[in-house]
């Protein structure tokens, strides 16, 4: 019997049956960028962990909206409700507006996520596009009697809210405990309680991103956006909310009970969070300083590394391993990544050049065929064990063994027969690309290609072995490229 989809849900700590609310449809959430720099590794764990979610979820015939937003306002410093907003400082120190800020992290981050074949969420909303919906919110929480205005800001009441519901029910904390774990109030601070987070913050004279609300000009607070977008586009609740784990408190906290008291529901039935990366058992993160940006990895750029990493070995790198678990990076870990996604690309290749031509199979092995179906059966158990790709990747290794002897000769297609030969085809081929989004990437430079046959020609001219000269003129000029000696030696030209 095939396994069912099984889904860690932080919310009720435990692995459940996927169940969505409105069946064939499935609603999915995740916590996009806030776009003031360029992308890094924890961004790509995210950004990779909810892309196979989203591409297992379609391949099991959902049809899945998902919606990962752009916050491009409102985040302040240290993700605390002081200080000043990410962006407007990235602004100011870039002497740009803040929307070219905005816009020059967003194209980044895409770009990025392409190469890492992610692919777009159906629908990318901006914080800042979402002003109305949000000060809509803050409104109806002002009604409920949760939300206080102090001197043109609004902060939600965590403890009076608290009284009806349980704030901190997402991370398992209790609010006696967060008290106790606070510092008092500096005397200055507007908020009546410690736990107390912003739903607007009143814009200083100077600051730009600003829209005009009925508490005075100001911008929303970081937690809202998600509550917000969440509801316009995937109703409440809805199926899945995603993050990374550093987004669990206060952040999904503060989302669950901004929707408890406007939409009377914890926004989402399953929440996912994906762990982080560590660098020398650290966690890896822009405030630690000790982050690797992508276009560093890509480049080669960064001083840990002494060679560029592809895409591919990143996304492959961070497959390998459970999403809940850390991640912990090493250039032995990136080194060892990169060979098993050759070896994985070269069972792909060679497989598209194996064909079944037998039609009467007559030495079928019912033993081996069997082995191979438990392998195929495998990979979908443990994609279906809460998205385990490191067991998925472990069982592609096993039927890699089978194509290898395929191509080798080891082992004879008919030895299979037909169907079990398809299916091995069609798994490994499916598993890979569609399901783990790995791909071939380019790895012969057509440059160094041409100076091989280039020394080549060269060697054939000096020892006179005038055939070989023809033939690689002949082949090269066959793509358009003409050989000229010249005095200095060999060069080549466009044919025109
Ligand atoms: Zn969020």
């Amino acid at each position: 019997m095939k396994s069912q989809l099984k889904v860690y849900n932080t919310l009720t700590r435990q692995k459940e049956v996927f169940k969505p609310l409105h069946p064939p449809r499935v609603g999915m959430y995740v916590c996009g960028p806030t776009v003031y720099g360029k992308a890094h590794l924890g961004h790509a764990r995210s950004a990779i962990t909810f892309d196979v979610v989203f591409r297992y979820l379609k391949y099991l015939g959902y049809q899945v909206r998902y919606v990962r937003n752009i916050t491009d306002v409102g985040h302040l410093e240290r993700d605390a409700d002081e200080g000043e907003d990410k962006i407007a400082k990235q602004a100011r120190l870039e002497q740009l507006e803040p929307m070219e800020v905005v816009r020059y992290y967003t194209d980044s981050y895409r770009k990025d996520m392409a190469r890492l074949n992610v692919l777009q969420p159906s629908i990318e909303p901006s914080a800042s596009g979402h002003i109305i919906e949000q000060i809509g919110m803050i409104e109806q929480i002002m009604r409920a009697g949760l939300a206080y205005e102090v001197n043109g800001s609004v902060y939600f009441d965590v403890e009076k809210y608290n009284k009806q519901g349980h704030y901190g029910k997402l991370s398992g904390r209790m609010i006696a405990d967060l008290l106790t774990g606070t510092r008092a109030l500096a005397k200055q601070q507007e908020k009546r309680g410690p736990l107390d987070f912003a739903l607007w913050k009143k814009a200083t004279p100077t600051h730009i991103m600003r829209w005009p609300s009925p508490w005075g000009e100001g911008f929303p607070g970081w937690h809202l956006e998600c509550s917000a977008i969440g509801a316009k586009y995937l109703g409440q609740p809805f199926d899945i909310h995603g993050g990374g784990i550093d987004l669990l408190f206060p952040h999904h906290e503060c989302e669950i009970a901004q929707s408890q008291v406007v939409y009377h529901t914890v926004p989402a039935k399953y929440w996912l969070h994906n762990n982080l990366i560590t660098i020398d058992g650290q966690k890896m993160g822009k405030s630690l300083g000790n982050f690797i940006t992508l276009e560093q990895l890509f480049q080669g750029t960064h001083n840990l590394l002494d060679q560029a990493y592809s895409p591919m070995v990143l996304r492959f790198f961070m497959l390998q391993a459970h999403y809940r678990g850390t991640l912990a990076f090493s250039i032995e870990a990136l080194e060892a990544a990169k060979r098993g996604y050759l070896k994985l690309i070269n069972g792909l290749r060679a497989l598209k050049k194996l064909v079944y031509t037998e039609d009467t199979p007559t030495n079928v092995d019912e033993k081996v065929v069997e082995q191979l179906h438990r392998n195929c059966d495998a990979c979908h158990d443990a994609m279906n064990d809460d998205f385990n790709t490191a067991k998925t990747i472990a069982q592609l290794f096993d039927l890699l063994k089978r194509i290898n002897d395929l191509k080798h000769g080891n082992l004879e297609a008919t030895t299979l027969g037909k169907e079990a030969f398809e299916r091995l085809k069609n798994t490994y081929k499916i598993f890979v690309e569609e399901i783990l989004g790995i791909k071939e990437e380019p790895r012969l430079s057509p440059e160094a290609l041409l100076h091989t046959l280039l020394k080549l020609y060269r060697e054939a001219k000096e020892q006179k072995q005038y055939d070989r000269v023809d033939a690689i003129r002949a082949a090269l000029k066959g793509q358009g490229i003409i050989l000229q000696d010249m005095k200095t030696g060999v060069d080549w030209t466009y044919e025109v």
